[in-house]
């Protein structure tokens, strides 16, 4: 199965796709790792994907559509992928449809967490990530703190923020989010499949509560 992940920048998204992946054994395929991946390793296309990231804008569609068709042909992608970040517009959304119809058609559900923006704000405005990639755990410095202050509960490595985590860009990122979400949330509704949870970040079991709930949805919807 596919299981695309929607939500604010902050939503907890990519925490809940890292934790859907284990439990489904399915790739978490992150645009936005991908790219600053890329940035960090000065490629092209870390270069060119820098120069609306840096402004919180999107980046083009034929870049990132490209991208994640190229990772999608691959081998690991077989029985599906958690994907999160992308689709982020209609086109984008239509161009992964036909691919998975040509490619590899397996069932798709969508999984929209709706949270309001304020309370978004104050969650990326506070979020740390792991600098191991490899882990890449996400924290956050108010709701969901490491044991240690500044080091990874996982895997012991130093924790940092992301260079577009700060309340002007997020502010940015949400108004791009809001001018962009509108017809993807609703191109997945009139699919008829689209779950929208609307999680309480201020809740401990926030986490967990969330992935209950998509677990029970799957069970009930996903039959291959
Ligand atoms: P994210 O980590 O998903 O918040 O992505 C960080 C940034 O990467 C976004 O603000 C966009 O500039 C860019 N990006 C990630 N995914 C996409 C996408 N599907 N389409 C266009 N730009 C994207």
């Amino acid at each position: 199965m596919y299981i695309i992940m929607l939500g604010a920048p902050g939503s907890g998204k990519g925490t809940l796709a890292k934790e859907l992946s284990k439990e489904y054994n399915l790739v978490h395929i992150s645009t936005g790792d991908i790219f600053r991946e890329n940035i960090k390793n000065e490629t092209e296309l870390g270069k060119k994907a820098n120069e609306y990231i840096s402004k919180g804008q999107l980046v083009p569609d034929d870049l990132t559509i490209d991208l994640v068709k190229n990772r999608l042909s691959q081998e690991d992608v077989k029985n599906g992928a958690i994907l999160d970040g992308f689709p982020r517009t209609t086109h984008q959304a239509e161009e992964l449809e036909k691919f998975i119809k040509n490619n590899n058609p397996i069932q798709t559900v969508a999984v929209l967490l709706d949270i309001p923006d304020e309370d978004l704000v104050k969650r990326v405005v506070n979020r740390v990530i792991c600098s191991n990639k490899e882990c890449g755990a996400i924290y956050n410095t108010e709701f969901r703190k490491p044991k240690q202050e500044g080091i990874c509960d996982i895997c012991g490595s130093k924790l940092i923020k992301r260079a577009d985590d700060n309340e002007e860009t997020v502010r940015d990122r949400l108004k791009v989010y809001h001018d962009n979400s509108k017809e993807i949330i609703e191109y997945y509704d009139n699919e008829n499949v689209l779950f929208t949870l609307h999680p309480n970040i201020y809740s401990e079991t926030v986490l967990e509560d969330n992935l209950s709930k998509v677990k029970g949805h799957l069970k009930e919807k996903v039959t291959k």
